[in-house]
């Protein structure tokens, strides 16, 4: 009886304190007023994407320049679209086809900060064409959207950024920051010659960035399970990329007296080996993020990730149920290729497996190199760097307490009605990434609300965004620029 009382006392307190923090973690940030309203005209935005989708931006791995005539077409076209643009703002041409250009602003001892977007597309699968109901690269207005390859993933962000500078200009606008704006033309196939020469010719120069913004997470609904409305998502950091090749060698010979195991068999029990033991989980990315849309979330959950001190188990095996959200907790693997033998009867030489990662930041090629020898831990099979797609480590951390970042969370948050925002790991790979020696807050942020429906089309068929939205971007992007363009920091 006598340790009863202390035992239920503990307890009890123990549970009031896991409720405390669970409602602290309830809170949502203040409303927000929205802004006066922007005048835009969207039809004239929307006319300028179809025009620039027309041009077909196709990045090729060995482009000739015969085949990079498209991003001569666009320069061009910048020069006959947009007149201020073109004659308010210097322009430097980076490798013949990257552009680069500064808004000159009035106080030079701010830092400046830089506007991204690449000017490549992805090709189009020749077997999907069928279903697109029209060429990819007509630039079809029709229905409130405007259609083709380029509308999500990038032109609308380069059209964005294009119309705001020359609505800006158009009202005598001058940024107290300099402002400059980049245009890629080779993100699609690793931006080495394209973004990665921008910032050699930025470094040269000895200037630094105060931020970037670049493409990435959007105002998604359905990334996150359990939150139906939208979320926009700030990418700060992004996921690093390695392939890596697994290889056996084997006795080839007569299939009628076989080893216990041939090459394939030792690749295929590597790669089995893998799967069941994937790189260890960590909630360092999804804590922070849960905790901006903590107030969305089942109460279940919101107990759990306000004591997930005590949880940590619970939720990283919950996290780990989704491809989705296992992906913001780990760095992944993915066998993607595996070649070997050649006859039904002849047994292999050699197999081998191709295995795609995406590192997690934290977790170095080292990291996952060791995993890898560790987990298969069988001689035989050797494991090595794939040259062709090389690999590189994840992205810096951007903060999230500086006023850049904060001023980007504001303005996403008065364009679009108050949305939650979070900061989270883009799992992709974007230009952006490039920019880290010159610039420590990167940010990648694409202002569109999108369903998980028409975030299909990225890279895939009937790729679209509705006039609406596409308007939309220049009002945001109109209120960064003047934010960014005149805050102190
Ligand atoms: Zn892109």
């Amino acid at each position: 009886m006598n340790i009863l009382i202390p035992l239920l006392a503990i307890i009890f307190f123990l549970i009031a304190f896991l409720f405390i923090r669970t409602l602290s973690f309830r809170e949502r940030s203040s409303r927000i007023q929205p802004i006066p309203p922007i005048d835009i005209q969207k039809d004239q935005i929307a006319q300028h994407l179809s025009e620039v989708v027309q041009i077909p931006s196709i990045s090729k791995v060995g482009a000739l320049d015969t085949d990079q005539q498209p991003f001569i077409a666009i320069k061009k076209w910048i020069e006959k679209t947009y007149p201020l643009f073109s004659a308010k703002l210097e322009r430097v041409v980076i490798n013949k086809y990257s552009l680069l250009f500064k808004w000159v602003g009035t106080e030079n001892i701010l830092v400046p900060v830089l506007f991204n977007a690449h000017m490549d597309v992805v090709p189009v699968d020749a077997e999907t064409l069928e279903e697109w109901g029209g060429d990819p690269f007509s630039g079809k207005i029709s229905a409130g959207y405007v259609w083709g390859r380029g509308t999500l993933d990038m032109k609308n962000q380069l059209v964005a950024i294009l119309d705001t500078v020359e609505g800006l200009l158009k009202k005598n606008y001058t940024p107290k920051r300099t402002i400059y704006v980049a245009f890629g033309h080779d993100e699609e196939i690793m931006g080495a010659r394209g973004s990665k020469e921008i910032v050699e010719f930025l470094k040269s120069k000895g200037i630094k960035l105060a931020a970037v913004l670049d493409e990435g997470g959007m105002l998604s609904q359905g990334m996150i399970e359990g939150v139906d409305e939208p979320v926009g998502l700030v990418g700060i950091t992004e996921k690093g990329y390695l392939t890596l090749k697994l290889t056996a060698q084997g006795e080839p010979g007569h299939s009628s007296t076989p080893p216990r195991q041939t090459a394939i068999g030792v690749i295929a029990r590597a790669v089995a080996l893998l799967d069941d033991h994937p790189m260890p989980p960590r909630l360092d990315f999804v804590i922070p993020m849960m905790r901006n849309i903590g107030h969305l979330l089942p109460f279940g959950l919101q107990f759990v990730l306000a004591n997930s001190w005590l949880f940590k188990p619970i939720l990283l095996n919950q996290f780990s149920k989704t491809t989705q959200m296992n992906a913001m907790i780990r760095t992944t693997h993915a066998a993607t290729i595996i070649e070997g033998g050649i006859k039904d009867n002849i047994l292999p030489a050699a197999a081998t497996a191709t295995v795609n990662c995406r590192l997690l930041p934290g977790d170095s090629i080292q990291d996952v190199f060791n995993h890898f020898t560790k987990v298969i831990g069988d001689p035989r099979v050797h494991i090595s760097i794939d040259e062709k797609s090389g690999g590189w480590g994840a992205s810096i951390v951007s903060p999230i307490d500086t006023p850049a970042y904060l001023s980007l969370d504001l303005v996403i948050r008065q364009v679009f009605d108050n949305v939650t925002v979070a900061p989270f790991a883009f799992l992709a790979a974007t230009d952006s990434r490039y920019y880290a020696p010159v610039c420590k807050s990167i940010y990648k942020f694409s202002p569109i609300q999108i369903t998980p429906k028409d975030r299909s089309g990225i890279h895939g068929i009937n790729e679209r965004i509705s006039v609406d939205g596409l308007g939309k971007m220049v009002v945001f992007f109109t209120r960064l620029m003047k934010v960014w363009g005149e805050a102190e920091f």
